[in-house]
């Protein structure tokens, strides 16, 4: 029996279109009919969720090659989701009809191509998918100890990782303090100073394999499957997203701190060089840890320290006031507040209110550190509606997770526990659920 087949049909028999296999293709979809012996067989290369270059072989009759090269053809560039709506009628209305016998045996194309993308998303759902060359597992935006423990924990677990930094590696502590000793790492008491902590952390990253970019990243986006980071070099495609960009001492509002903040004018912020304050006569103003311990780290390189902590509540324990007592050249005024900073070009007197005394009095110094509260540094994440708490904390779940999926934040963009075990901690929960995640669910 002769059937009579669209002229449609007979062109792309004589002249099938993307007949062939792919080289490391993404996914194959097979389907056959039982009946009448038909094998289909597609291969899909695909890139940010789009049918890149697809191919098919195919053992069957002119209806089975003419509806497989049509495919071919409909799918290459549409999305997964458009290509997934693309149906057995569709197929056969492009050939300008199908011979009504040959519309359920042979037209297996549509079936192939379904079963090729459900490949692909099976394989996306278990990670195996092979990653491209700006495309990872995990991605980190901040190389602080938060962001380098769960750089070197995600590659230990296997996932492809990469870690950005937009200043120096280490954070805050290792530019602020590289060699003052740490006594608060539980297991390494008296041991260690930031700068070979970190540098320990770093040789970890890097014999893992993460990879390391030196840059901000300016802008974070989501789409569906992967979350995108934009920075000077690129943009990169990451399944997890880990915040771990830190935090900064807020904006004090004092007089002069605007004016003598910029251009090396004297006045500085927690991330700065201690090099910047070589024989200085240094005021640290701020309460808390960070202000003592920002004036212990200038002890032994300023000629002179003042550490002045404004209101009574300088909630410090003891033994570390005491210890600071006892620190030659350093001079501490509690019940104190700084009203202004003064000088011509840099910072030459500031101005000092004694609540006891209610006494206005002024000093002479070089250089002003502002160690005053710690604020979240959360530019990056821009307009996303991510959850955060009164202070602008990132608020997380206890695996880190924050309101949007997908992203996860540790560290000192958290919270204001203000300790190195507690942001690597973080930073190895996070690499354990995102391999569970990842590879597992
Ligand atoms: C003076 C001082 C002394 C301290 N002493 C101790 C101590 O003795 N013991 C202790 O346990 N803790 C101490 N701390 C606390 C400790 O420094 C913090 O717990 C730790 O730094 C938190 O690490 P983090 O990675 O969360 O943040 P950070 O160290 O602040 O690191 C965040 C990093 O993210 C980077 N970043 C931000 N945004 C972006 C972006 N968009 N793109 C790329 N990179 C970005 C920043 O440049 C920064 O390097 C001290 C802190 C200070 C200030």
């Amino acid at each position: 029996m002769e059937i009579d087949y669209s002229d449609k049909v007979k062109e792309h028999f004589r002249n099938p279109r993307n007949v062939g296999t792919i080289k490391d293709a993404d996914a194959v979809g097979r389907v056959g009919n039982p009946v009448c012996g038909d094998v289909m067989e597609i291969q899909l290369k695909i890139e940010d969720n789009i049918i890149k270059d697809i191919k098919f072989r195919t053992f069957g009759c002119a209806s089975a090659i003419a509806t497989s090269s049509m495919i071919t053809e409909m799918a290459k560039g549409k999305t997964l989701d458009e290509a997934l709506e693309i149906t057995r009628n569709d197929v056969a209305d492009e050939l300008e009809g199908l011979p009504p016998i040959k519309m359920h045996c042979s037209n297996l194309a549509a079936d192939a191509l379904h079963s090729a993308i459900e490949d692909y998303m099976e394989k996306q759902k278990k990670g195996e998918m092979k990653l491209g060359e700006n495309e990872y597992d995990v991605g980190i935006i901040g190389g602080g100890a938060a962001g380098l423990s769960a750089a070197s924990m995600s590659s230990y677990m296997g996932l492809k990782t990469v870690i950005f930094e937009g200043s120096s590696w280490g954070g805050m502590l290792t530019r602020f303090c590289p060699d003052k000793l740490i006594e608060n790492y539980p297991g390494l008491t008296d041991k260690i100073t930031p700068h070979k902590l970190i540098d320990s952390l770093l040789n970890d990253v890097k014999k893992q394999h993460v990879d390391l970019k030196q840059e901000y990243v300016n802008e974070l986006e989501m789409d569906e499957q992967f979350k995108t980071l934009r920075a000077d070099s690129g943009t990169y495609k990451v399944k997890i997203v880990v915040l771990a960009s830190g935090s900064h001492p807020e904006k004090s509002g004092i007089s002069g701190v605007e004016k003598f903040a910029l251009d090396e004018g004297g006045v500085f912020y927690l991330t700065a060089d201690p090099s910047k304050f070589t024989d200085k006569r240094v005021l640290v103003y701020g309460k808390g840890y960070n202000a003592v311990s920002a004036a212990r780290c200038l002890v032994n390189i300023a000629g002179s320290i003042t550490l002045v902590t404004g209101d009574e509540s300088f909630k410090v324990p003891e033994q570390e006031m005491d210890k600071l007592e006892e620190v030659e050249g350093l001079k501490i005024l509690t019940s104190t507040f700084l009203e202004e900073i003064q000088g011509h070009t840099t910072v030459e007197k500031v101005s000092l209110h004694d609540l006891d005394e209610d006494e206005i009095f002024e000093i002479y110094v070089d250089a002003v550190v502002l160690a005053t509260e710690m604020v979240p540094n959360i530019e990056i994440i821009g307009k996303l509606e991510i959850e955060t708490d009164e202070s602008g904390f990132v608020q997380t779940d206890k695996y880190q997770k924050t309101s949007i999926p997908g992203v996860y934040a540790i560290g000192n963009v958290t919270s204001d526990i203000d300790l190195l075990v507690v942001a690597e901690a973080q930073g190895a929960i996070v690499a354990h659920d995102a391999y569970k995640k990842l590879r597992l669910s």
